[in-house]
Formats: C-alpha cells, structure tokens, sequence
C-alpha cells in the first residue's frame, strides 16, 4: 500500500536557489502543500542580503541598511501570517537629492510609471492592475503615507524563516554553490563542483546569474550591472549624532548610497547609550584605505555625525540591477520547469505572491 502510494504520487521535488526572505518563504509555502524543497545556498549563513552577523559583543547585527517599501498588504501579511511586530518608522525616512529632503513616499513617482508602462509591456495584468490601483491610491497626489519596519529590527524576520526552515522535515538544506544548470523534458540538475542535485522544479530568485542548458540549447542568465555597496557599521555615543533619523537614502551622492540607524533594536536595547549607524557606501566612489575618513567626513557634512566612533567595522554585500527578461525566456523554454520570483524589493516581491501565500502562517 505504502509503495502503491508513493509510486502513484510521488512527492514532487523543488529545488530553491538562495535564501534571501522571498525565497524562504517560497520554499516554506511549497512544503506546506506537500513539496518536497531543497535549498541551495552558496553562503554558509541564511538570507542572502537579509542575513545577519555578530562582531565582538554585537549579535544579530543586519547585514543592509534596510527599508520596507510601503505596502499595506506585504505589511499586513508581514504581521498576521508571519507574526512580526510592526511599528511606524519615527522619524520618517527621508530621500536625499542635492540637501534636498523629501519624504520617502515621494520619489516614487516616477519609478512607478516607469513600473507600470513595463507590466504593459510584459501583459501581465494583474500586476499592472494592482501596481495602477497602487500609484492612484498613494501616489498620485503625493499623498504622505507611514513606513513600517519591524518592532525588533528585520533580523527578527530573517531569524523567524530560518528558524522555520530548520525545523522543517520536508525541506533540505543544501550549501553548495551551482555553477550549471541543465534541464530537460523529465528533470532539472543543478551542478556544483563537487556534487549535484535533481529536481523536478528549480524555482530561481530575480537576482541570477549563470549558465543554464536547457534541451540542449545554451542560455546565460544575466542581470543587469553591479551596483556594488559597502556596508560601513559605526559604533558611536548617541549623544554625538547630531541630528534624529531612521533612513535615508541618498540620490546621485558621490559617496553615501543609504545612511540608517533603524534597524538594531537588539543593540539598542543591550547598549543603550550606544548608537549603531550602518552607512551604505558606493564602493566605486572610494579606496578602501580612505573610506573610514570619508564616511566620518561625509557625515559631518551632511549634519549627522560629528565624533569619533567607539568602532568602525564593514561587511560587503553585492546588489544587482535587474533585468527580467532572460529568465522569462527561461521560463518559457523549460516549460515551466525553471521559473523564478521576483525577488528585487522585499515588499513587493511579498506583494506580487499574496494570491498564493494568502494562507501560509509562519
Ligand atoms: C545590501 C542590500 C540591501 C538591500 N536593501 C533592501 C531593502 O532595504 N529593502 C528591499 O526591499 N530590498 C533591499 N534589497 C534588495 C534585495 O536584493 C532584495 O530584498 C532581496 O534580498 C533579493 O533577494 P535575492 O534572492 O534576489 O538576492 P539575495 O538576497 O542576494 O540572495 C541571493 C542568495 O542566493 C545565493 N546564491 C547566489 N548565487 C548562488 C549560486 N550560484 N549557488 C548557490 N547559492 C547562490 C546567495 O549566496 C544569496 O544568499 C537590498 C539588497 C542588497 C544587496
């Protein structure tokens, strides 16, 4: 009876590339309905741009300097199904342009009608539905909206998927780097150096890069350029920050990328009269050798910091810009064996999957 089972349905096999939150939740959703999922990861930590580090006494310190796009939605999917506090982001994020502050909210303009003439182009429908209801609805007279991060700090949510990726049996994790990936009509192998995986399914994130051979045809995945960031960590007294924010993102600065001091409830709460600053740096901008006194020159100038730091430590963590068009393709000429999510924004990326995480709880 068991092998009558397991011969007439068998357990359906996805593979899952990286570990960043959206692809975490992929896997743990398609294991909820019955998959069973590997996830390859090249890195030995989880979460991808998301994952967290420790320094010295500092644990669980955020790799990025992050935000969580408005959307009413992924916020509320964030707190019901995944169960993460939320609380406003106070004072609001700010966008930098030439000392010019806006509110986070309003750069968007633009970048939202360059979205939706793209989603004409692509037809997808829902997507330009939801994104035109999206642009009247916050946009389109420049209405202010809040932004939410979680309470905790977003390890909390990175902690929580890993947490739930490993107690979970029916998901494998694989830490393995794929160089190659060849699919044909019955299967998908994804080929490291030493060892490779079979699948019935790859799903891939947005940001990939890599050779893929599918019916004998040769493809080469690309994303668009490298926009390549350093993360500079600053410990610092809070008395020495000279002006009260959360995060800013810089536009067209020949140095800072984002500057933010949100995210660290944890050390907030072990080090409370400590500040911990995580300045994104445009790694093309710098010399390694002379960052440290840029950054510190920098923020002086932008009226945020004038001290000197407790410490100054850096993490590196590549970005991409995203280019979707090859994996369509890939999607397509697989049929259907390779596909992808787009994993570019955090909560728009949640966004685009509600119709199919509607139920998941975490
Ligand atoms: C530093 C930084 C800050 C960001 N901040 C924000 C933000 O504030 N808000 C927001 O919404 N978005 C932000 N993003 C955008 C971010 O890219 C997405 O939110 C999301 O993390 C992208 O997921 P991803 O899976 O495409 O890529 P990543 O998060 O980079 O994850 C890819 C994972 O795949 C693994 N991997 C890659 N290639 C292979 C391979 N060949 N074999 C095995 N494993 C592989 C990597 O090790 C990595 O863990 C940020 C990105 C970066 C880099």
């Amino acid at each position: 009876m068991g092998c009558f089972f397991i011969f007439t349905n068998p357990m359906e096999h996805f593979a899952i590339i990286g570990s960043s939150p959206i692809m975490m939740l992929e896997a743990i959703y398609l294991a909820n309905h019955g998959k069973r999922v590997t996830i390859i990861e090249k890195s030995p930590e989880l979460g991808g741009a998301w994952k967290t580090f420790s320094h010295k006494q500092y644990n669980n310190i955020e790799l990025g300097c992050h935000i969580w796009e408005y959307n009413k939605s992924s916020y509320k999917f964030i707190e019901d199904n995944i169960g993460i506090e939320l609380k406003k982001l106070n004072p609001d994020p700010l966008f930098i342009k030439n000392n010019i502050k806006l509110h986070y909210n309003r750069k968007e303009v633009p970048v939202i009608l360059l979205r939706t003439l793209k989603h004409i182009k692509e037809f997808n429908f829902y997507s330009l539905f939801s994104e035109g209801i999206y642009f009247l609805k916050n946009k389109l007279f420049f209405r202010k909206v809040d932004y939410y991060y979680a309470k905790n700090g977003c390890n909390d949510l990175t902690l929580k998927l890993v947490s739930k990726i490993k107690n979970q049996n029916t998901i494998d994790l694989e830490h393995l780097e794929i160089k190659k990936i060849v699919s044909d009509n019955n299967s998908v192998e994804l080929i490291g150096d030493n060892k490779s995986v079979k699948c019935d399914k790859l799903i891939l994130p947005s940001n990939f890069e890599l050779d893929i051979n599918i019916n004998s045809e040769k493809l080469r995945l690309k994303v668009g350029f490298d926009k390549e960031i350093y993360h500079c960590f600053i410990v610092c007294n809070k008395s020495d920050l000279l002006s009260d924010f959360t995060y800013l993102r810089f536009i067209k600065h020949p140095i800072f990328h984002r500057v933010s001091n949100a995210s660290f409830e944890e050390f907030k709460n072990q080090f409370p009269e400590k500040a911990l600053l995580v300045v994104g740096v445009l790694a093309k901008a710098v010399k390694k050798e002379n960052i440290n006194q840029l950054v510190l020159e920098e923020l002086k100038n932008n009226n945020l910091y004038n001290g000197i730091p407790e410490e100054m430590f850096w993490k590196e963590y590549k970005s991409k810009e995203y280019e979707n068009s090859e994996l369509r393709k890939v999607q397509k000429k697989s049929g259907g064996k390779i596909s992808y999510i787009d994993t570019s924004c955090l909560s728009n990326g949640i966004f685009k999957q509600l119709n199919r995480w509607g139920d998941l709880r975490i």
